[in-house]
């Protein structure tokens, strides 16, 4: 980590969204994109970049198994803040991947089809950038509970802004009703987390916000919030 941002972490600390926001602008220009899947903090995150400058970029990981109302919510983004969001996608189509690694992948095998469809298209984009801006908090699981608002990825040899990080849920939400902000209408139906159809379903009262994310198995992150120390998982057929 070089001494740049090795000092830019521990001021970023007393910094707000919007300051962070305006150093990763003002540092990495267009070399800084912001990753979303279109949870309510991402759509915070880009009603805040909004109104810093017009031409942010956005790239989200497209698996193709995503819910109608995600897709449906990335087209008013694009329609409301004036943006082409970038949407990758994985090397398989979900018939190939069926026909290379089996059929549902992801009840067998969960981190492995995330790494077919999200680690690795969104590894190819980080090597493009030298920054990229996530809307992960730190209450949201125990692997997020040390991350910083600004910090060295060494996963992906990038850094990372992380600029919400110390919101909590109830922040978030006052935020996008002052302001208006469109958001997925699955959230108000008990999904506070939303992945993949195949891996998401509503939360009974009383549940962690996350337990309707790859219900019943030991996974909590798709792996892409995971620190360097975890390995990316091999992919090969079966
Ligand atoms: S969330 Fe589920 S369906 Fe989506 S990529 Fe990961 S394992 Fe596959």
């Amino acid at each position: 980590m070089s001494e740049q941002i090795e000092q830019a972490t521990s001021i970023a600390e007393h910094w707000g969204p919007r300051e962070v926001l305006e150093w990763g602008f003002r540092t990495y220009g267009d070399k800084m994109e912001i990753a979303s899947g279109f949870g309510v903090e991402g759509m915070v995150l880009i009603d805040i970049a909004s109104k810093i400058q017009a031409n942010f970029r956005v790239f989200t990981s497209d698996t193709g198994f995503l819910f109608p109302e995600t897709y449906a919510l990335m087209k008013r983004v694009e329609k409301r803040y004036g943006i082409q969001i970038e949407r990758l996608q994985p090397r398989l189509s979900p018939e190939s991947q069926a026909e290379q690694f089996g059929e549902a992948l992801w009840s067998r095998n969960p981190d492995q089809c995330c790494a077919l469809r999200k680690v690795e298209p969104l590894r190819d984009k980080l090597a493009t950038l030298r920054a990229w801006v996530t809307a992960i908090r730190r209450d949201q699981t125990s692997t997020r509970a040390t991350a910083k608002k600004i910090e060295w990825d060494k996963k992906f040899a990038v850094v990372k802004l992380n600029p919400i990080v110390d919101w909590s849920s109830q922040q978030v939400w006052s935020y996008v009703h002052r302001h208006n902000v469109p958001y997925n209408p699955l959230h108000d139906r008990n999904y506070p987390s939303i992945g993949c159809t195949h891996c998401t379903r509503a939360v009974k009262a009383g549940e962690d916000p996350r337990a309707g994310r790859w219900s019943g198995v030991e996974k909590t992150e798709c792996g892409l919030h995971l620190p360097a120390s975890t390995p990316l998982i091999t992919i090969s057929p079966i």
